[in-house]
């Protein structure tokens, strides 16, 4: 037998018990007469303890020739530690050794397995199998499976059905790049992997399942960066006979138990917002509410003062930064070359302190008095002690530009808590969406998003300002999933496809499988998918989901362990006569 126990499991109430424990050396301590081994496991750590004297001679001589990372099966006595590791769970008692034997030995490891290890993030990722034994890493993958777990048992619940659906598509020009897959079957042709199972699960409802859900895994090839990853995966849903309310109603309830059965937390009702609020307060679709620093638009209290920049901008928009009043030169000049680092793009920084004494001062004072400013700290909600910061310019720049900065002061004052959580629905998102590269527009969620019907009558002459029956689930400023009403009328689907450029060929093409399908009595429905990756690093308390992904990809897209992408025989390129033979 190789084990009786985990490495995890023995307890004080264990004490005397004779035991067999097979796990990796962590860490040997040899202190001449008396040797301590951790050994781990999956489960955790035990401590094993060795005595001159009294542990056999051949033992003592095994264990003074392991090193890190063999593996051995230890068998002993579990007793009572003299000095116990309350850190621990099994930190009350040790096991003294009587035998032990080696499973297999171990080249010493290019980095220390230990909770904060030495290694770097090449190294690690290629050796993962090695950063997988880490505990942070091992809980990490334990937290994604009880997600996983409970994700379906809320779902099955709610009578949803996981279903499969392909991976080998087709290739579709709307949305990211797709990943393609040469055929070889059929010479010249090619599959494309999915970006998500939208058509399918949309054809599900065709179908009458009328609740399908399933963890998926979809593929995009878009530049990278920390919180994306070229495969990756969702929780993808859809639902026939519902409207917008009973979609978000239904997940806003596993948002709840989610947090509730692997978190313990109880979270409030999901506030919603609509996208133009979102915009206009916090200058971003995925704020994060949890702090204030709502923006406030100064344009009638800052214009005509002889200020020429506030002058000629569309916008002045501030935010109030609770008792910075006292920030030093450095501190303001800091913020001023944080908005100008070219990524945020603004030109300067306009700020104001409203001084204890109640006075004033500001980079604008040659063009404010004292009154002007206090209409401004009046408008912004200041009081004696705080900051106002403020920038101007073209709306939607500008806008952006104050989000960075006010997200940047809440993490000055550390007002983003990784352990406090403020979710949100942001509602009404604009249906399309004018791409400057291609100058025509793009269906700013995916071309089956149904537009309000309300709106429809604007999709000639006003499209950018058309409305769709689409939705984000917002939690502390990440976009953590994403749905919409579909269109389940095949005629208002072809008029979408022409508003985005497809001629009536190109959409038959396309998506003929679709507007077939919609001949045949396609029930109202909609959905979302919720990115699981990122659900889980947000449970786990970090922005990077790379950590919570077993096998994940570089910020080149390579898998460093595996070395992939990689060449392929020419053999198989002529078989898939994706070469010219020479
Ligand atoms: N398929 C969409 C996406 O991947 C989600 C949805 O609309 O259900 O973003």
């Amino acid at each position: 037998m190789h084990r009786t126990h985990t490495c995890g499991e023995l307890r004080i109430e264990d004490k005397e018990k004779q035991i067999t424990l097979s796990g990796w050396v962590q860490r040997i301590r040899d202190k001449g007469g008396l040797i301590w081994i951790d050994l781990r496991d999956r489960y955790g750590i035990t401590q094993l303890l060795l005595e001159e004297g009294r542990t056999d001679a051949a033992t003592i001589k095994m264990v003074r020739e392991l090193g890190r990372e063999f593996v051995i099966k230890a068998n002993g006595t579990v007793i009572e530690r003299v000095s116990k590791n309350p850190n621990i769970p099994t930190g009350e008692i040790e096991i003294d050794l009587k035998s032990v034997e080696i499973l297999n030995s171990s080249k010493t490891p290019p980095f220390t397995i230990e909770d904060n290890t030495d290694g770097g993030d090449e190294l690690r990722m290629k050796y993962r199998y090695l950063d997988l034994r880490r505990q942070p890493l091992r809980r990490n993958l334990e937290l994604r499976n009880r997600l996983s777990i409970e994700t379906r048992k809320y779902l099955d619940s709610e009578k949803f059905f996981e279903i499969e659906t392909p991976y080998l598509i087709k290739s579709t020009p709307e949305g990211a790049r797709d990943f393609v897959v040469p055929s070889r079957m059929n010479e010249g042709q090619f599959y494309a992997l999915p970006q998500s199972p939208q058509t399918f699960k949309q054809l599900l409802m065709v179908a009458g399942y009328d609740r399908y859900y399933q963890l998926v895994k979809c593929f995009r090839d878009e530049d990278l960066r920390a919180d994306r990853q070229p495969e990756f995966t969702q929780i993808d849903c859809e639902m026939a006979f519902v409207e917008q309310d009973d979609i978000l109603n239904t997940f806003e309830g596993m948002v709840r138990y989610l947090f509730k059965t692997v978190k313990g937390v109880d979270i409030p009702e999901l506030p919603r917002m609509e996208y133009a609020d979102a915009m206009k307060f916090y200058g971003s679709d995925k704020p994060d509410i949890r702090f204030g620093m709502k923006f406030v638009e100064l344009n009638d209290v800052t214009k005509n003062k002889g200020f020429k920049i506030f002058d000629e901008a569309e916008l002045v928009v501030g935010i109030n930064a609770d008792g910075c009043a006292n920030y030093s030169r450095k501190q303001l000049d800091k913020l001023v070359d944080f908005v100008r680092k070219p990524q945020i793009g603004a030109k300067g920084l306009v700020y104001v302190k409203y001084n204890e004494d109640g006075s004033f001062k500001s980079s604008v004072d040659k063009f404010y008095s004292q009154d002007d400013l206090k209409e401004w700290a009046d408008k912004l909600g200041s009081k004696p002690g705080d900051l106002m910061l403020v920038l101007s310019g073209e709306t939607n720049k500008v806008r952006k530009q104050l989000s960075e900065l006010r997200l940047e002061m809440g993490n000055r004052l550390e007002l983003r808590d990784p352990d406090v959580f403020a979710s949100l629905w942001v509602v009404d998102f604009p249906l399309l969406e004018w791409d400057e590269d291609s100058e025509r527009y793009h269906a700013m969620h995916h071309p089956f998003t149904s537009p309000k019907p309300e709106d429809i009558e604007m999709l000639d002459s006003k499209p950018g300002e058309v409305r769709a029956n689409a939705y984000d689930l917002v939690i502390n400023g990440t976009e953590i999933g994403g749905g919409s009403i579909r269109i389940h009328d095949r005629d208002l689907q072809k008029l979408m496809f022409k508003h985005l450029g497809f001629s009536e060929e190109e959409a038959q093409e396309q998506f003929g499988f679709l507007l077939n399908a919609f001949e045949f009595g396609a029930p109202p429905h909609g959905g979302i998918a919720l990115g699981f990756d990122r659900l889980v690093a947000l449970f786990g308390g970090s922005d990077s989901i790379r950590d919570f992904i077993a096998f994940p990809k570089n910020n080149s897209g390579r898998d460093v362990m595996i070395d992939s992408p990689s060449k392929i025989a020419t053999e198989q390129l002529d078989e898939l006569k994706l070469m010219v033979k020479k």
